[in-house]
């Protein structure tokens, strides 16, 4: 271990163990070790959730005098015991794979949001991408996250009293977060060099532990930078494009060097969303290097071990930059590095590659250099289909090769002492380590007066929670003591709180509750069944849409009189979260469909027995049925219509005042909802395990990685000769495809037997080449016919081929079409190679 600076128990007995936990972030999902960070300096604690800052600013005197107390060293050598052979046993990825063709996945993301004590993050991007690694660390599967250290990270918000956000940009001293530098074997700081123009970066390398993962960070502090380099590392989401595409140089290029720095060699890297799409060039260009072959080839190899997910909704949520700007900061790259003219580089993040016009799209170029690409819910991944389609011209959408992975939570992270308790009563220990099928029966096993209590200990916990939480904020934005100590009384514990924390943004709509004022005070203020509300939330300091979205909650507030009902928590982060999804009796979620991609924050609930009544959209769209929660909307789409709006506005109000809340206050003789109670055991039953990274990150392993890996190597063996073969079988088509057409295609039907007989003309390819289709697109809901072609061996005239096939069928022989297409021999899919040609098209 090297530590920046001195620590002051260095030479305490035991001091090491505490040390070696407190760099573990695997230790942040573990309520034990919270214990003991508490134990040593409580209001830090609570504070920061930062045991490494604990380590550093508590006493001599007082470590040693809690590391001399044989119960604490108990304790403490138990959990540190405990969490090594939680990495030693046979993990479920042991088990399950053990003969899996990787030995490394390289994950890439802009941020990850892992614990509150690593501000590298600013919402749902990082949160998937952190309880990946986590899960990844709990289920024994080999990954390495790759990420950047951010001096500022995303800023934090303070609101004042009249509701306008400010944005704040502390600086975290790298010394005081729980990571370290990395060195190479002779102590030297690792450091790496990527080209800008004219000038050398600097990148200084660090890394976190989370458990059996480690996940790697690069920045730019580095005192030997130009100044004006040394910040690009220094806010997430900041700055303008310039300065973003120098971040994604240092995260797709830099990580790549990184690994190879590192002697890390990953079969697998997955691109979270198109930030790290530069990525697919310098595994390229480096296998280039170490091959002596040439871009195209090393693309074409490379590539089949990349996974592209992508997380947006719209086409304009992808990074786009100027061709100029390309120009300036990857010409030199390209035509030095890759041997390809800046045309040719333009030409991957182009749809249209002869619009020199068109800008570079990041999300273009990962879909180019990888070998699948997934959504992150199955209604996203529809919807990207359409947004990919310019990539894949004349292709029927639904055949677009964009499949789905639901995203799914780690629940270890997000579960409450006592939900963690109840669950390890009712489903063992280990619930979250493997197979998650036996969960939904154990919980289906616990009574009515066991859930109710629980759920009744986590509302009051919240109460206290928010009372601290608010008394604080008023504190620091200079509120009055009367006003402060008012703060401690607002809420009462045992009335619903509904909850609605989130990115501020218009299509969240988050003002969506109060399109009508005055129906929402007389639900918050009804005399029997009143309603309390929770918000908290950040707009994009660009946003003033939604800034004064928050302006219109704080506004409401104050000029209705009901700060003793409704709360606004400024500086949204994951603390926040826990406290929240914890206590919440009902989580709302209002996007606008379909542009909540999947969304997470509804399945951190799910854990803590709180309900979702949600807009069915993203992961709702498939997770909502009436026994589990409560769902907003028609389940389809209808733009930015203010009509539409009001028109759900109306829908749930009416939800809360004739089902929502009947059903909380609708109490049994023993003062339990019978109704609610068992919406919340089916809903932590069915929903907990599936919307898991239990779920989530085993269909990653067996539907891509291992595929990916399996292609990858296929790729690489014998000199990389099939790599080499799928070049020079594209080469030939490049060449001819142009002279393919059909010359004829015949058809004959008796009723219900249709025979086609297309003549198709090959120019110099051969029949093999090709592969020739009869299709007919889906009608009324039912999935497409597609059956190949057989070519007709005893025909035979150079230059031209016959392909025959019969069907049977209802429809009638004009519903069918023929179309013929590059043969996908050794091709992953489409994705390389999207040619297609139709009849009379
Ligand atoms: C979970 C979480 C998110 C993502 O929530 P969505 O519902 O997907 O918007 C964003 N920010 C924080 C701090 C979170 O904890």
């Amino acid at each position: 271990m090297t530590s920046p600076y001195e620590l002051p128990g260095e030479a305490i007995e035991g001091f090491d163990t505490l040390v070696e936990l407190a760099l573990d972030l695997s230790g942040t999902w573990k309520h034990a070790t919270d214990r003991i960070w508490r134990e040593l300096d409580t209001t830090l604690w609570n504070l920061t959730h930062n045991p490494w800052a604990v380590l550093q600013a508590v006493s001599h005197e007082k470590l040693a005098r809690t590391l001399a107390d044989p119960e604490f060293r108990n304790r403490l050598d138990q959990l540190v015991r405990l969490g090594r052979e939680q990495h030693v046993g046979p993990s479920w990825f042991e088990q399950n794979h053990p003969g899996a063709p990787f030995t490394a996945v390289a994950y890439f993301s802009m941020e990850f949001m892992v614990s509150e004590a690593l501000p590298i993050y600013s919402g749902g991007l990082g949160n998937v991408a952190g309880d990946h690694l986590k899960a990844a660390s709990d289920l024994g599967v080999p990954m390495i996250g790759i990420g950047l250290l951010y001096q500022q990270g995303y800023f934090r918000q303070l609101i004042d009293s009249d509701g306008n956000q400010h944005a704040l940009y502390p600086y975290n001293d790298p010394g005081q977060l729980p990571i370290t530098p990395l060195r190479t074997a002779n102590g030297e700081w690792l450091r790496l060099q990527i080209v800008l123009p004219g000038y050398s970066v600097w990148l200084r390398a660090w890394q976190a532990r989370i458990g059996r993962v480690t996940l790697y960070l690069l920045d730019s502090n580095d005192i030997a930078n130009y100044p004006a380099h040394r910040g690009i590392t220094s806010e997430l989401y900041g700055g303008d494009a310039e300065l973003r595409l120098k971040q994604e140089m240092v995260l797709g290029i830099g990580g790549w060097r990184l690994l190879e720095a590192l002697d890390l060699h990953p079969q697998v890297c997955h691109l979270n969303e198109g930030h790290a799409a530069l990525i697919v060039l310098e595994r390229a260009r480096s296998y280039m290097q170490r091959t002596g072959t040439d871009f195209k080839t090393a693309l074409t190899i490379t590539r089949a071990g990349n996974l592209f997910t992508t997380h947006t909704a719209v086409a304009a949520g992808f990074d786009r930059f100027s061709p100029a700007l390309i120009a300036q900061y990857l010409q030199h790259y390209a035509e030095e590095k890759l041997k390809i003219s800046l045309a040719d580089l333009l030409a991957l993040g182009r749809s249209r590659p002869e619009d020199d016009d068109e800008p570079f799209n990041m999300a273009w170029l990962a879909c180019r250099g990888s070998g699948f690409i997934n959504g992150v819910s199955q209604l996203h991944a529809r919807v990207s289909r359409h947004i990919f389609q310019p990539l894949f011209p004349r292709w029927p959408t639904p055949e677009l090769p964009i499949a789905h992975v639901t995203n799914g939570v780690h629940m270890p992270s997000w579960d409450s002492a006592p939900a963690d308790a109840l669950w390890t009563r009712a489903c063992g220990k280990e619930r979250w380590l493997g197979c998650s099928e036996p969960l939904a029966m154990s919980i289906r096993h616990l009574d009515d007066a066991t859930l109710w209590q629980f759920r009744t200990e986590a509302n009051r916990e919240l109460v206290e929670q928010l009372r601290e939480r608010l008394a604080h904020q008023l504190a620091t934005a200079g509120a009055t003591p009367e006003a402060i100590e008012s703060a401690r009384q607002v809420f009462e514990p045992r009335i619903m709180i509904l909850g609605f924390a989130r990115r501020f943004a218009t299509y969240k709509r988050p003002n969506l509750l109060l399109h009508d004022p005055q129906r929402l005070k007389a639900l918050l203020t009804h005399p029997e069944r009143p309603m309390q509300l929770v918000l908290a939330g950040k707009a994009h300091p660009a946003d003033r849409t939604g800034q004064a979205l928050i302006q219109q909650w704080v506004r409401f507030i104050r000029e209705e009189n009901v700060g003793h009902r409704v709360v606004f928590l400024a500086d949204y982060n994951m603390q926040l979260t826990e406290q929240l999804v914890q206590g919440v009796d009902v989580w709302l979620n209002t996007p606008r469909r379909p542009w909540e991609a999947c969304g997470t924050s509804g399945m951190k609930v799910l854990v803590n027995g709180g309900l979702n009544l949600s807009e069915l959209d993203g992961w709702w769209a498939e997770a909502y049925a009436p026994e589990v929660g409560w769902a907003l909307g028609d389940g389809r789409e209808h733009a930015d219509d203010p009509g539409y709006d009001a028109q759900e506005a109306e829908a749930l109000y009416h939800l809360l005042e004739h089902e929502v809340l009947p059903a909380f206050y609708t109490r049994n003789e023993e003062g339990i909802p019978v109704g609610w109670v068992e919406r919340m055991r089916e809903s932590m039953a069915r929903l907990t395990p599936l919307y898991s990274t239990n779920r989530s990150l085993p269909e990653y392993v067996e539907r891509y990685y291992i595929p990916l890996a399996e292609a990858w190597r296929d790729r690489t063996a014998d000199d990389g000769a099939r790599g080499r073969r799928i070049v020079n079988r594209r080469r030939q088509l490049d060449r001819y495809w142009s002279e393919v057409a059909f010359e004829s295609v015949e058809t004959e039907s008796d009723g219900h037997q249709h025979r086609f007989r297309a003549c198709v003309r090959l120019g110099e390819l051969t029949p093999e080449a090709l592969l020739v289709e009869l299709y007919a697109d889906g009608v009324s809901g039912r999935a497409a016919i597609c059956q190949p072609m057989i070519q007709n061996v005893d025909f035979s005239r150079s230059g031209e081929a016959i392909y025959e096939t019969r069907i049977t069928s209802y429809r009638p022989v004009t519903d069918f079409t023929v179309r013929l297409r590059p043969a996908p021999i050794d091709l992953i899919s489409i994705l390389e190679d999207p040619r297609i040609l139709w009849q009379g098209g």
